[in-house]
């Protein structure tokens, strides 16, 4: 088997509340491999944000090991925790997290800048991405000025411009109909065809049986591991 691309290690994460642990991930060691396409499902406060908030290094676990692309990540410092985070991973959230006063283009591009692409180069790498997901003609149209799909493309396009190793969606077709859910997860599949890893968090059975893998969350831990086909 290839080595994998995730690796956790019991990873647990407390928060504090008034006095109160809350165990929202709890002694968690899983392994995902390059080009896999996981679901994480599990009910309301069952841990899966926070799991998903770790892996992409938007917080710290309070014990455990977390490996990405075989790099100790919470050995490295806060910069080169940014840098790994801006490199490898793109994320996607429900509510699409587009800056509001800002272009879909603008809204593609920032991730460049975080990364010190070229400059030069960045505009038209943008552009490429919109295509991509079918929205070369609203590049000058704000986050208002497009649908809830639309806006979800442009997320992915951020999410992907990059080239992340890997994809992080918490919940993203959980503000959008059925059908544009649908239509949203047809682009994963072909990015996920096109190589990268995704990871997915849903709570909707329809969305998770188009992943190849389920991982079920409950009380901060992984209570079920299942590969779909
Ligand atoms: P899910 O995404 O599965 O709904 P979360 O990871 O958001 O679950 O939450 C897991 C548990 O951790 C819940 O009990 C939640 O209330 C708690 N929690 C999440 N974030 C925080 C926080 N920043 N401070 C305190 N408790 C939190
Ligand atoms: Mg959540």
């Amino acid at each position: 088997m290839a080595a994998p691309l995730v690796r956790t290690e019991g990873l647990c994460k407390d928060y504090l509340l008034g006095g109160e642990v809350i165990r929202a991930v709890h002694n968690v060691t899983v392994s995902i491999v390059k080009g896999e396409f996981v679901a994480v499902m599990g009910p309301s406060g069952s841990g899966k944000s926070s799991f998903m908030n770790l892996l992409g290094c938007l917080d710290t676990p309070t014990s455990g090991r977390y490996l990405l692309d075989d790099v100790d990540i919470l050995a490295q410092n806060g910069g080169s925790m940014a840098r790994t985070r801006s490199r490898k991973i793109g994320f996607v959230f429900q509510n699409f997290s587009l800056l509001p006063r800002s272009s879909a283009l603008d809204n593609v591009e920032l991730p460049l800048k975080y990364s010190r692409f070229p400059r030069r180069d960045r505009e038209a790498l943008a552009m490429r991405m919109l295509d991509s997901v079918g929205l070369a003609g609203r590049a000058h149209h704000l986050p208002t000025q497009l649908s809830g799909g639309q806006q979800q493309r442009v997320a992915i396009a951020r999410a992907m411009v990059n080239s992340p190793s890997i994809i992080l969606a918490d919940e993203p077709t959980g503000a959008l109909d059925t059908k544009t859910g649908l239509e949203i997860m047809q682009l994963f599949q072909r990015l996920n065809q096109g190589g990268i890893t995704i990871i997915l968090v849903t709570h909707e059975p329809d969305i998770a049986s188009q992943a190849r893998r389920i991982l079920r969350f409950r009380d901060g831990e992984i209570v079920d591991d299942t590969s779909v086909k």
